[in-house]
């Protein structure tokens, strides 16, 4: 079952108008939630970025937080599955093709899917990631729609095996193509400060959460290209593969090619913290 535009119903009978701005322009923004035992993880943290990025298009919130919350309950409610990931999309709504803002409503989609762990393989074992240059817009903090950057990006990793494509702009880290990216040198943990070059991840933030709480050396500042390539670790986050070892770059092995104790240390806070959460809060 998805919600669109008021209405709860089956996947197969949701529509849109072909003069949508969303598949006219890309004009929209979005939001992933990860979802366990059926409570939304980090939800207000999910609802303040998607203001961020409806503020950084200029498009009003159609909803307040309780308004969100009580519909991405109802929508939980109808999906099977602990487990869900939440996909929540805005666009500008539907208007004759003109690129000026069109007084219309938007058009807002929700759709809720199984949230699968990732493979055990790659937690132990690890994975492979290359490196290519940051070619997208200067406004990454933004969650737009318009991916046609990431997804040629992403797809350069698909098509030599690998989990992810780490950008790198001017000599220097941005993120990856669907994830923030770490790294890990003589114990410190090394993070990109936040900037309109970079999606500010929620996962980010709680692994920097974890590491401030738990006694872990890490800076949040500029991470170079010369400092990836000679990493110990590097890890990638996401909401819906939460903290991953990356072993190998660009074919080459990562430190000693096996995912490290950084990368055990902060996936078991990040699961003792999950759970924490499920059990204490609603969000
Ligand atoms: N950067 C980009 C470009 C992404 O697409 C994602 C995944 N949504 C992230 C970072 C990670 O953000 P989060 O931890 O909030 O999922």
């Amino acid at each position: 079952m998805i919600y669109l535009n008021g209405k709860f119903m089956p996947i197969e009978e949701a529509c849109i108008p072909v003069l949508d701005r969303g598949f006219i322009f890309g004009d929209g923004v979005y939001e992933v939630i990860p979802v366990y035992s059926r409570k939304p993880f980090r939800l207000i943290e999910h609802l303040n970025r998607l203001q961020h990025s409806l503020d950084g298009i200029r498009l009003k919130n159609p909803f307040s937080n309780d308004e969100w919350s009580h519909l991405l309950e109802q929508l939980i409610a109808k999906n099977d599955g602990e487990d869900q990931y939440i996909y929540l999309h805005i666009t500008r709504g539907v208007a004759k093709r003109d690129h000026a803002f069109p007084q219309v409503p938007p058009t807002i989609f929700i759709m809720s899917n199984p949230l699968l762990p990732p493979p055990a393989e790659l937690l132990v074992s690890g994975a492979s990631a290359i490196t290519a240059t940051d070619n997208r817009w200067i406004r990454c903090d933004v969650k737009a729609i318009s991916l046609l950057p990431n997804v040629l990006l992403r797809q350069m990793a698909v098509d030599v095996q690998a989990v992810e494509t780490i950008l790198i702009r001017d000599g220097f880290l941005t993120e990856g193509a669907a994830s923030n990216i770490f790294v890990v040198k003589d114990k410190m943990l090394l993070a990109p400060p936040k900037s309109h070059l970079m999606l500010p991840g929620i996962t980010y933030d709680v692994v920097l959460e974890l590491a401030a709480a738990n006694q872990i050396a890490h800076e949040v500042r500029e991470v170079s290209e010369t400092e990836i390539r000679a990493a110990d670790e590097i890890l990638l986050t996401s909401s819906t593969k939460e903290i991953m070892p990356i072993t190998k770059l660009d074919g080459k092995p990562v430190g000693n090619g096996k995912p490290g104790t950084m990368f055990s240390q902060l996936h078991d806070l990040y699961q003792q913290y999950k759970a924490t959460r499920m059990r204490g809060f609603s969000s």
